[in-house]
């Protein structure tokens, strides 16, 4: 039988709805850890909390702690796959980050719970047993933190949350998932290259995530110069373009070494300097924006957060960690 290493965080998996199924909160217990001695059949299981949290709550510093506990627990004694139950409205942020920072080699599965654990037809037992299974599913080494939801399974890079209430609240929109759970079998569609991991220790840099709209003028970027901020993404418009007004706003920020990293505000597809109007995304990367092909804004955030770690060179983000 395997070791599994669960790591409970919060979210709504641990919550419980009030009597008119109104409001949704913390309780004195997390229901998870009240259910673990039944699911010895599926695994050896060692719980750990390092903390509770609804996941709007969660910060880079909480996700380090994370990496850092599966880190140490992975070296001290033998853990063959972890399991972290979370939020989901930011679950796909903490899966990036660790599949992006984390050393080691043993599968790492999150899920959590659209419903919380007393409404009828709740979700959050149902996919912690799947994210067990998949954990101990010696098919699951080597393809990067995955995401187990609804009878999926996602990778970190692809996946998302995309409706606020649906217990199908996630997607690879994308790719599509990359594997299914039925209650026979854990089935992989296909393989998945693993991410360039980045060593991380701490974060101490901040980076802004602004989206561009029409009309956008430079005034929002302009200001995150003077607040110093030390990186900024931007998801763009189409292929990679901003509007014209907006320019002057980048200039500044490169012109004061702060790192501009562009992904598209479109669901599907990469960005790309193809326009060669003003605004456009051949004057953007010739002014030296970096462009940051398949991530979501907020990944892109992350993984320029992680990068600012190693470096400020505008040049070296760029061929190093973002080309
Ligand atoms: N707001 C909750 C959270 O992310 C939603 C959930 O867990 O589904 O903590």
């Amino acid at each position: 039988m395997k070791n599994i290493l669960v790591i409970h965080t919060g979210g709504t998996i641990s919550m419980e709805a009030d009597t008119d199924n109104e409001t949704v909160d913390i309780g004195d217990t997390n229901p998870m850890t009240m259910v673990t001695k039944d699911l010895n059949n599926l695994a050896r299981l060692t719980v750990r909390e390092p903390f509770q949290k609804p996941s709007p709550h969660i910060t880079v510093h909480d996700m380090i702690e994370l990496k850092l506990l599966i880190e140490s627990e992975c070296q001290s004694k033998k853990v063959d796959g972890v399991v972290i139950t979370h939020g989901t409205d930011t679950m796909e942020e903490t899966a990036f980050f660790l599949d992006l920072t984390l050393e080691t080699d043993v599968p790492v599965v999150m899920t959590g719970a659209m419903r919380s654990s007393n409404e009828t037809g709740s979700d959050g037992l149902y996919n912690f047993i799947a994210a067990i299974r998949t954990a101990v599913n010696e098919e699951s080494k080597g393809k990067g933190l995955l995401v187990v939801f609804n009878d999926e399974i996602h990778t970190a890079k692809e996946v998302t949350k995309i409706h606020t209430t649906n217990a199908a609240g996630f997607q690879s929109i994308v790719s599509g998932p990359v594997g299914m759970i039925t209650n026979k079998s854990i089935t992989f569609h296909y393989g998945c290259l693993p991410q360039k991991k980045i060593k991380v220790k701490e974060i101490t840099k901040r980076v802004a995530l602004v989206k561009a709209y029409t009309g956008m003028d430079s005034s929002i970027l302009e200001a995150l110069k003077d607040l110093k901020y030390d990186g900024v993404v931007i998801e763009a418009l189409g292929q990679g373009n901003l509007p014209p007004s907006a320019v002057r706003g980048i200039e500044t920020l490169l012109t004061n070494q702060i790192p501009v990293v562009l992904v598209s505000r479109c669901l599907k597809g990469i960005i790309q300097d193809t326009y060669n109007y003003p605004g456009g995304g051949k004057q953007l990367k010739e002014l030296g924006v970096i462009f940051c092909r398949g991530l979501s804004g907020q990944k892109a955030r992350l993984k320029l957060l992680s990068a600012l770690t190693q470096t400020d060179d505008i040049l070296v983000l760029n061929d190093k960690y973002f080309s």
